[in-house]
């Protein structure tokens, strides 16, 4: 999809910037605007609908969600059991019709993804496979303000194997006075700690920063050394386009939760690259939907792997939530996928940028990266007059009817969201903020 630039369309003062009419034509240009109308957006005590820009931590309802859901309710009323092997809707074979959609979302094949569990469920299991330590090789790198079900995971997956974190997990975090990952940091730790890594597991896109890490490079360095290389996507799965494939990452998972749209605890996704898939000398936990699906149900105690991703399956998966994900997949297809959907974040984020630099530039820092292939759509905003407590603010946001979050230590998370959120959205938001900071 081409790049539209929105450059000529940004507001150049301050009265321009508060200017709704900008805002409003940006959104009749926009042709994901019809979009918002598939979703169901929270209301505010007021009756007005929310600002909602918290798709970061929980993505939306479609207006379809409850019918896809519904549809598996009234098939298990009328079939029960029989709605296993019934119909295109049965459930044995229900997580194939995720597989393609899900596959395009993250840049993968189709036999390397697989939508399953939750996403630290799926990160132990591929720490099982991919983390084989040895007395020489057996160290994990992970970022320091990696999201703690991240750290626990990686450090319980390290004490599992007989070694120990103090010696075996290792970190890399910003340059002091930054908040961001220096790049040519991580490839400086990958090299250095080279024959003696296991392990390269960081997120793609930073959960309290929204920085977008290099992927391919990061993946290309590790290999390189003979590391392993995997990430979080719980932040970019969504959010930004993503290679896989062609990076060759070597493993991956993500919450479908949070701009997957997929529900509350949706199931996750996971992701091995074709080059491991067959391998059966990999070390993994087995469970019955791993197995051959011809002879599943002969009962037989022979694992017999699928030659996919779906080895890594362990259970029959809960049909009610793979439904609710169905509904939001379909709606990011109609969106016209990640390529469409990005191309308007980017427009959306230049917008944000702008009026935050015009409207409240003087009392609030964007701690995010500028460029925009270091960035997602989430910003990390910092209330700069030290006198005034960021949560408070947060807490008046929240009163105001924007909803947003906060991380420790210091920032307010925003993220318009390009499948709901409208430039008008954006442009409420920044008019609220002015008027609190
Ligand atoms: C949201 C998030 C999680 C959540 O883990 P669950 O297993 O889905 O509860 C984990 N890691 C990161 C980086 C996240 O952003």
């Amino acid at each position: 999809m081409e790049r539209t630039t929105i450059e000529g369309e940004l507001p150049t003062d301050r009265d321009q910037a508060l200017d709704r009419d900008l805002a409003l034509a940006l959104d009749r240009d926009d042709p994901l605007a019809p979009m918002r109308q598939a979703f169901l957006i929270p209301r505010h005590h007021d009756g007005s609908e929310q600002v909602y820009l918290v798709g970061n931590s929980l993505g939306l309802a479609t207006v379809s969600t409850k019918s896809y859901v519904d549809t598996e309710l009234d098939r298990w009323a009328t079939l029960g059991v029989a709605g296993h092997f019934t119909g295109e809707l049965a459930w044995a074979p229900y997580h194939e019709l995720l597989t393609d959609q899900m596959a395009a979302v993250v840049g993968g094949r189709p036999e390397e993804v697989v939508v399953m569990n939750g996403l630290t469920v799926n990160l132990h299991l591929l720490l099982i496979s991919f983390y084989r330590p040895t007395p020489e090789r057996h160290k994990i790198l992970i970022e320091d303000h990696a999201f703690p079900s991240d750290h626990f995971a990686v450090e319980s997956q390290i004490r599992q194997r007989g070694f120990d974190p103090d010696d075996s997990l290792i970190t890399v975090r910003p340059r002091p006075g930054s908040e961001l990952l220096d790049h040519d940091d991580i490839m400086a730790a990958i090299e250095h700690h080279g024959p003696e890594l296991a392990v390269v597991m960081l997120p793609g896109v930073q959960y309290y920063t929204g920085q977008v890490l290099p992927m391919a490079d990061i993946v290309a360095a590790g290999n390189a050394v003979g590391a392993a290389v995997g990430f979080d996507l719980a932040h970019a799965a969504g959010n930004i386009e993503l290679e896989l494939h062609d990076w060759g990452a070597d493993f991956a998972t993500w919450c479908c939760y949070k701009y997957l749209n997929g529900g509350p605890g949706a199931v996750a996704g996971c992701y091995v690259h074709e080059r491991h898939v067959a391998d059966h000398s990999l070390p993994k936990l087995l469970g019955w939907w791993g197995t051959s699906k011809a002879d599943r149900f002969d009962m037989a105690t022979t694992f017999d792997p699928i030659p996919t991703v779906e080895s890594w399956q362990l259970s029959n998966p809960p049909i009610l939530m793979m439904a609710a994900l169905r509904a939001s997949l379909d709606t990011i297809d109609a969106a016209g996928g990640m390529s469409a959907l990005r191309a308007k974040s980017e427009r959306q984020i230049r917008y944000l940028d702008r009026l935050l630099e015009l409207v409240v530039g003087d009392r609030v820092e964007a701690i995010n990266p500028r460029p925009l292939d270091r960035r997602g759509c989430q910003f990390a905003l910092e209330v700069t007059d030290p006198a005034r407590d960021g949560k408070q603010v947060h807490g008046a946001l929240e009163a105001a009817g924007v909803a947003c979050d906060w991380r420790q230590p210091r920032v307010i998370r925003v993220a318009p969201v390009p499948l709901y959120n409208s430039f008008a959205d954006i442009h409420r938001f920044v008019e609220i903020l002015d008027g609190l900071v």
